[in-house]
């Protein structure tokens, strides 16, 4: 039969793939034609050109096959991905203005070691729990501390100050019930307290200030959940206020926002110092601290050995990984955490009378609402500090900064320019980058972990560390000392945050995540 050319019957006119057009024509083709379109779309049994059955069943076979191959594939190469793409261990040198002040740099490792406990990272985590350890004789045996590049290098040298209560993911919003977020309020708050006695009793001035935070309100929505948040968390004994906008503007001088969630036990820090702070009394309690040493591989076994990058052998009992963002270069917790960049910049100092016209008189640092939170602070000499805003992700876990960032310190510009329009900053005396450990729920977690259950970790930070990195390194010290039954209330304890699969699906989701929250960005032009 030849499509395109009358039937039998005069009126029909069947042409090539569809039904005549005379909708009750009875000619036998067009009878057949107009079958096998209907049961096609009723996915009914239709026999095929090649005379095989097909149809619904077929088709839901062919989709079930399909979809799992796909799956299975998709678990093969997120199986392979870390054999097939290794990340690279590089510690770029920290550029910020708080890395002006940090610590002379220790010696490298130069004979093997035999040591108690072995600690890998010199930021706030790795130092505080070296410091807990040896404290008070707790740990009588060496402690070891390995340090890639210098104290300070990573996150805690490199951060936006704020120094914080609570975690990531309870932070002006619910994580349990009220009486568990309350007791985690109140353990982080007098860490900070804790803090201020240290630099106290080491003469060490880290400028911690405990004066306060505010969480800015971008939009009246924002400022509405943030009133009922304050309703709620007054009823549970917080201490937290919530800031009307012209008691804002009063505080910060700017009327770029809607209101404020005001916390009294918050405030801010020279990270630079205060890494300074905990090297001087890690070394004071005896710790060893060796530098430009980075930890290249960990065999595991009752008494672990780690090969160092100058040859050298740790051997210890115990090992904590305080390798924050680059904790998967050394083959752990990746499923655990993201490295994201963020980036800070910093003006020159203000002048009295530029400061008095802008109106900051509390002088309390602040973070504004958005999912890619900007951050404030002011240092003792009058330099505004400004960070946050977009992040990025570099494919494979990357830790060595983007190329073309020029974007972010200018869109950070403009940020401080719209939040204190009679500014006009038109550059950045320092700006810098650094990676963050952020976990898909914004959860930290803490624990062991290992065939002999002797590698403790602190992960997950989110942006949230600079105050809680302490109140978990003496959290692993009492772990390491077999005192985790204190701890079981503590919801973070042997928990790691949900999986973040491997490349090329981290790639992926992150830029989907971040693409998304640009689109849904209320502030947004
Ligand atoms: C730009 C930025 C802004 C931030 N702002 C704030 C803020 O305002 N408030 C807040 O609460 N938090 C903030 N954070 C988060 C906070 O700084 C971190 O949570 C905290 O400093 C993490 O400390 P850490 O010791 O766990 O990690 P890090 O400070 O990153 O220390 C890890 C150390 O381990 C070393 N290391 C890694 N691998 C090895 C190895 N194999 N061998 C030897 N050494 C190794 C690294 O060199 C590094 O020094 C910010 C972070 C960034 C990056």
């Amino acid at each position: 039969m030849r499509f395109g050319s009358s039937d039998k019957s005069q009126n029909c006119r069947l042409v090539q793939g569809a039904l005549c057009e005379f909708k009750n024509c009875s000619t036998l083709k067009c009878q057949e034609v107009r079958s096998d379109i209907y049961s096609y779309f009723r996915m009914d049994r239709m026999t095929d050109n090649t005379g095989k059955q097909s149809g619904r069943r077929s088709f839901l076979k062919t989709t079930a096959i399909t979809g799992a191959c796909t799956v299975a594939g998709a678990v093969a190469v997120n199986a392979a991905s870390p054999c097939l793409l290794p990340e690279e261990m590089v510690f770029e040198p920290n550029n910020s203005y708080w890395a002006k002040v940090l610590p002379p740099v220790n010696s490298p490792l130069q004979q093997d070691i035999e040591a108690d406990v072995a600690v890998v990272g010199g930021g706030f985590t790795g130092l505080s729990a070296a410091y807990y350890l040896k404290k008070d004789g707790a740990i009588r045996g060496r402690v070891v501390l390995l340090e890639a590049a210098r104290c300070g290098n990573g996150a805690s040298g490199r951060n936006g100050a704020m120094m914080l209560t609570s975690t990531a993911d309870r932070y002006m919003q619910w994580g349990g019930g009220p009486g568990l977020d309350k007791r985690i309020y109140d353990l982080t708050a007098e860490n900070i307290r804790k803090l201020k006695e240290l630099s106290g009793t080491l003469r060490i001035d880290a400028e911690i200030e405990q004066q306060g935070a505010l969480q800015v309100c971008n939009t009246t929505e924002d400022a509405e959940k943030a009133r009922e948040y304050v309703k709620k968390a007054r009823a549970a004994n917080f201490p937290c206020e919530f800031w009307e906008k012209e008691r804002v503007v009063e505080a910060l001088g700017t009327l770029a926002y809607e209101g404020a969630y005001f916390d009294p036990n918050s405030g801010q820090v020279h990270p630079g110092k205060l890494v300074g702070l905990f090297k001087a009394a890690a070394e004071s309690v005896g710790v060893e601290i060796f530098e430009q040493t980075a930890a290249l591989h960990v065999e595991e076994g009752e008494r672990l050995a780690l090969t160092t990058s100058n040859g050298r052998t740790v051997r210890a009992r115990s090992l904590v990984l305080a390798t924050n963002a680059y904790s998967s270069k050394l083959g752990f917790l990746r499923r655990a955490v993201t490295p994201v960049f963020d980036y800070v910049g910093i003006t020159a100092p203000l002048t009295d009378e530029t400061l008095s016209a802008l109106g900051w008189k509390s002088r309390v640092p602040f973070n504004d609402c958005r999912t890619e939170v900007y951050y404030l602070g002011l240092t003792r000499d009058n330099r505004i500090h400004i960070g946050g805003g977009p992040v990025d992700y570099v494919f494979n876990n990357g830790v060595r900064q983007p190329a073309n960032v020029e974007v972010h310190y200018q869109r950070l510009l403009a940020e401080l320019n719209h939040i204190f329009p009679t500014l006009g900053t038109e550059s950045f005396e320092v700006r810098w980058s650094g990676s963050v450990d952020m976990s898909l729920d914004e959860t930290p977690g803490l624990g062991w972990m290992g065939k002999h259950g002797n590698i403790f970790y602190a992960i997950g930070f989110s942006g949230h560390g600079v105050n809680l990195t302490s109140v978990f390194g003496r959290i692993l010290a009492d772990l390491i000392r077999g005192r985790s039954v204190d701890w079981r209330w503590l919801p973070y304890l042997n928990r790691l945050p949900p999986y973040t699969p491997n490349e090329p699906f981290r790639w992926l989701g992150v830029q989907f995540a971040l693409g998304y929250y640009q689109f849904t960005d209320p502030t947004k032009p």
